[in-house]
């Protein structure tokens, strides 16, 4: 048998954080016990029907069969600078200021290959989505990771980060609303972070991916390119996974600053061809005609966040209320030496799957994360097992 050595890339990744959770997963199910899994942020309920429906019509055009443009449609890239105008005030180029990704995954994976060289300092921002520091391992870039933490309300200290550091950065992940801590970022904090970013000639890679998982008007999470002077340094990375329970299409995009998108492009036109047509076709009639479906949807999150909180008030667990994104980041009760202690203990004893906060980064230790991607119905039972725990 050959022996074919991974490359030193892969075979330097951390090790799966979430490997034992997963065999001890196994082996809970195996007694034959009913699992709940508050684990995963993919959200349960099927795309809508108006969505399907003009799926089911593109898809028997043969124009759509053949090889797509790989910035997107223009069409697809006017619908995404429609929605931006409407929903964030914010006017972009369609033909320069957007592209269209295979969902935002691959564009965040792909972007430190157009604009991080090897040895480039590139910032992250932890607990985090482990996309951004991994693509910046992978074409050799070197990453800093700055901490989010309760007391500074999830938001990085940015004057705790010395000037020398700016100087040296190429660019900063930042990601609001956030996964796993579902803080969100005021205007302050972005005008302060695009002063700086200016000053130093910095990239700001900005992952929005939960603007329209609100709980309250009023709380509606904004876009950094609403601020005065974010295009000159700013990509933001969008996706329709989350908007419209998309996110098996494989569809997102990138807006912003244009020489930020053509980088991106230059990459995107070497190693992929661009998404099926007919997704386009379909999420062109979600950008346009999804208000009202994301109003229904946002108000079944809304019922879940308060079942679940209210749940985890009663038996004395503390968490933050969150006004976005579809999670509670909570603290491990007393009594638990770690976050992957009490996860494993609540596995073991009651079936219901956790998050630990460290798997997203250490900051992350001594919290962790409930999906709210299930009915209350299951979310109620969920929290009654941990309260008999
Ligand atoms: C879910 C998620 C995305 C979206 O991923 P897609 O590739 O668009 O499905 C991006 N960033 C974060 C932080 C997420 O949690």
């Amino acid at each position: 048998m050959a022996d074919f050595k991974l490359a030193d890339r892969l075979a330097t990744l951390p090790p799966y954080l979430f490997a034992g959770i997963d065999k001890v997963k196994a082996e809970v199910a195996a007694r034959g016990v009913d699992i709940i899994s508050l684990g995963i942020g993919d959200p349960d309920l099927p795309t809508p029907d108006f969505i399907i429906e003009a799926m089911k019509k593109a898809v028997e055009r043969p124009a759509n069969h053949q090889y797509p443009s790989y910035v997107g449609m223009l069409e697809f890239r006017q619908e995404v600078a429609n929605w931006y105008g409407r929903r964030f005030g914010v006017s972009l180029d369609p033909k320069t200021e957007v592209i269209g990704l295979i969902g935002s995954k691959e564009g965040i994976a792909h972007f430190p290959l157009a604009f991080v060289n090897p040895g480039d300092l590139v910032l992250v921002c932890t607990p985090n989505y482990p996309v951004y520091h991994i693509a910046t391992g992978f074409v050799g870039g070197e990453v800093q990771f700055i901490p989010l933490v309760e007391e500074n309300d999830y938001l990085p200290d940015l004057d705790a980060i010395p000037a020398a550091t700016w100087d040296r950065a190429k660019m900063i992940f930042v990601n609001y609303p956030n996964n796993p801590t579902a803080a969100t970022a005021p205007r302050a904090f972005y005008e302060k972070l695009i002063g700086i970013c200016r000053k130093h000639n910095v990239i700001i890679a900005h992952d929005t991916a939960y603007t329209e998982v609100y709980y309250d008007e009023n709380d509606k999470p904004m876009s950094i390119l609403e601020v005065e002077g974010a295009k000159d340094v700013t990509i933001e990375f969008h996706s329709l996974s989350k908007t419209y329970n998309m996110t098996g299409w494989r569809v997102g995009m990138a807006v912003g600053n244009a020489s930020l998108v053509a980088g991106l492009g230059k990459v995107k036109e070497n190693v992929d061809s661009g998404i099926f047509q007919a997704v386009q076709e379909a999420s062109i009639v979600a950008l346009r005609d999804g208000d009202d479906f994301c109003r229904e949807l946002r108000a079944i999150y809304r019922k879940r966040r308060d079942v679940v909180v209210a749940a985890l008030n009663k038996v004395g667990i503390a968490c933050r209320v969150p006004t976005a994104a579809f999670y509670i980041w909570a603290k491990v009760p007393a009594g638990y030496g770690s976050s992957a202690e009490f996860v494993t203990a609540v596995l073991e004893k009651t079936g219901v799957v956790l998050t630990p906060g460290n798997g997203f980064g250490t900051p992350g230790e001594g919290y962790f994360r409930i999906s709210l991607t299930v009915d209350t119905h299951r979310l109620e039972e969920a929290v009654s097992r941990i309260a008999n725990l």
